[in-house]
């Protein structure tokens, strides 16, 4: 019994190095300049999850220069920011319940960061992904490519 439970232990640090050997996190810094700080992203197939940490690195407040990261397929992206920007803040402008959305922080201000875990279930290599800040009149500058790889 001993030996089982040391293996199930041993197996578990050997997983849980293995997900951050493959950079199955990845974090991203937004801007007052109404940037963010990477124009692509990637996570390797092995990822189940990944973890986003978004960083607002400037210092308006998320009235004026809010910032959000939203997960779509490249396709959608005009139409998941037109129907986000419908849903208003208190929904951090994602529609709620949107199928075409498969990962989306909250909207953040300077000095202010988050961090979301989400499952890449229903996502494949094959396809093109953006992400995007859905605040009102951003998504078509902060706007980037994201890849299973
Ligand atoms: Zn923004």
């Amino acid at each position: 019994m001993k030996i089982i439970k040391k293996l199930a232990v041993a197996a578990l640090c050997i997983s849980a190095f293995q997900a951050s050997a493959n950079n199955c996190e990845l974090t991203i810094e937004s801007n007052d300049m109404m940037q963010f700080s990477a124009k692509s992203l990637s996570v390797p197939e092995k990822c189940e999850e990944v973890k986003l940490t978004l960083v607002h690195t400037g210092k308006l407040p998320a009235t004026v220069m809010g910032h959000n990261w939203v997960l779509t397929e490249k396709r959608n992206v005009k139409a998941v920011a037109s129907d986000g920007m419908r849903a208003g803040v208190k929904n951090s402008y994602v529609k709620p319940d949107d199928a075409r959305v498969f990962a989306y922080t909250p909207v953040i201000g300077g000095g202010e960061s988050t961090s979301i875990t989400f499952s890449t279930k229903g996502m494949s290599k094959n396809k093109d992904y953006n992400f995007f800040c859905s605040f009102p009149g951003h998504f078509a500058i902060m706007k980037g490519t994201f890849k299973i790889v």
